[in-house]
C-alpha cells in the first residue's frame, strides 16, 4: 500500500489546510467509525479545518448516534467545495459517494482507505487492504504511522467499526490481528458492553413487530444457486410506514435470514423508492456474492455484498437467481 504517500499527504498539509473526510452513502458502523476515529487523530495532529460528511440526507442511523465526533458532520452540500485533502473511508467505488465525487476531483489530493476487494482505486493515493476485516484496520494503520497514540475517542469509533464489520468478532476474517487491535482499543478504557448494546441490541419496539412481518414471508429455494440454495425475503416502504420505522432498522434482518441451514446464499431486498431496492446478500462460502453484486451494478466482499435493484422485488430476486447460476458456472470453470 501507499503508506508513505498517505503519511506525506497528511504531514504536508499547510497550517490552515482544509481536510474533508467522506464515507459511503447510507453509512454503517465501519464507514462512520473509521471516518470519525481518523478525524480525532487529525485533530490530535493539529488539523483545525476539518469536516466530515457522506452523500444523501445527513441522517445518522439511531444506533450510531452515540459515536463521538458527530459534531464534525456537515451536510454534503455544505462540505468544503475544494479541500486541500480529501480522505475517503469504506467506499469500494466512486459511485458510493453520490455528488461528493466532485470533491475528489477538486481536492489538492485524495486518499482512499478501504478493504473491499472490488475497490476501483479511485483515489490519487489508495490504501486498500482486502485482507483487513474493516476499514478501521486501515485507519488504525495510518494513525500509527502518523505517530498518533490511541485515546478513548479514537478507540470508541474504531471499535464500533471493527465490531460492525466482523459481526462482533464472529466472521471468518476475525484473525489474531483483529483481536490484537480490539485489545489495543479496549486498553483505552472504552466499555464494550455498553457500546455493543447500543449499536446491536437496541431497537424500537415497532421494529420487532416489523421483523415479524418481514420474516413471516421468507422464502427458501433449495434448488437455486445450482442446488446450493437461496433464502430470501423483502421489505417494502409500506412495511416501514405501518410500523412507523426508519429504513436502518431493516439492516439486522439479513442476520436472521442467513441462519437458514438449507441455503448457502441469503438476501434481503429492501424498498428504497417505488421500483428501487437496496439488496443485501450473504454467502456461507459456496458462492462469491460480490461477483453477483458487481454484475448487477454493486459490490462488496466474497461473503457479503449488495447492489441497487430495479423493478419489483420479484424482478430483483429473478436477476439474482440468474447471476447466481452464472457465478457458480464461472467458479467451476476456474477449477
Ligand atoms: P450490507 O448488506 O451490509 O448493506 O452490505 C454488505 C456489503 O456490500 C458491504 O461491504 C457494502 O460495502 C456492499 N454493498 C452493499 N450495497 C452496495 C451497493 O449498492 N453498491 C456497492 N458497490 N456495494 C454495496
Ligand atoms: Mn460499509
Ligand atoms: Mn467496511
Amino acid at each position: 500500500a501507499d503508506w508513505a504517500a498517505a503519511v506525506a499527504a497528511v504531514r504536508g498539509l499547510p497550517p490552515d489546510g482544509r481536510v474533508l473526510l467522506i464515507c459511503h452513502v447510507n453509512p454503517d458502523g465501519d464507514a462512520l467509525g473509521s471516518m470519525l476515529g481518523f478525524a480525532f487523530g487529525l485533530r490530535r495532529l493539529g488539523v483545525r479545518q476539518l469536516q466530515a460528511t457522506f452523500p444523501g440526507p445527513p441522517e445518522v442511523p439511531e444506533p450510531l448516534l452515540g459515536l463521538p465526533g458527530l459534531d464534525l458532520l456537515v451536510p454534503a452540500d455544505e462540505a468544503y467545495p475544494d479541500p486541500d485533502l480529501v480522505m475517503c473511508f469504506d467506499a469500494a467505488s466512486a459511485s458510493r459517494l453520490g455528488d461528493l465525487v466532485d470533491r475528489l476531483d477538486r481536492a489538492g489530493t485524495a486518499v482512499v482507505l478501504d478493504h473491499h476487494a472490488s475497490n476501483t482505486r479511485f483515489g490519487k493515493i489508495n490504501l486498500i487492504d482486502p485482507g483487513a476485516a474493516a476499514t478501521s484496520v486501515v485507519a488504525e494503520g495510518l494513525l500509527a504511522r502518523l505517530d498518533v497514540p490511541l485515546d478513548a475517542e479514537i478507540a470508541e469509533c474504531l471499535y464500533v467499526a471493527l465490531a460492525t464489520d466482523t459481526g462482533s468478532f464472529r466472521f471468518a476474517m476475525t484473525t489474531p490481528a483483529v483481536h490484537e487491535m480490539a485489545a489495543r482499543l479496549l486498553a483505552t478504557g472504552i466499555r464494550p458492553g455498553d457500546i455493543s448494546r447500543q449499536i446491536f441490541d437496541t431497537r424500537p419496539f415497532g421494529a420487532i413487530r416489523l421483523y415479524g412481518d418481514v420474516l413471516s414471508r421468507v422464502q427458501l429455494e433449495p434448488e437455486a444457486a445450482s442446488g446450493l440454495g437461496l433464502v430470501w425475503t423483502f421489505a417494502t416502504l409500506d412495511d416501514l410506514a405501518r410500523h412507523g420505522q426508519r429504513p436502518y432498522v431493516l439492516e439486522p434482518l439479513i442476520d436472521s435470514v442467513r441462519c437458514a441451514a438449507e441455503a448457502d446464499v441469503s438476501c434481503v431486498v429492501k424498498q428504497v423508492t417505488e421500483g428501487q431496492w437496496a439488496v443485501s446478500m450473504r454467502s456461507k462460502g459456496g458462492v462469491d456474492v460480490s461477483q453477483v453484486a458487481v454484475a448487477l451494478g454493486g459490490g462488496g466482499h466474497r461473503s457479503a455484498a449488495g447492489f441497487t435493484g430495479l423493478g419489483t422485488a420479484v424482478d430483483v430476486i429473478g436477476a439474482i437467481r440468474s447471476e447466481l447460476d452464472r457465478a457458480i458456472i464461472k467458479a467451476e470453470d476456474q477449477g
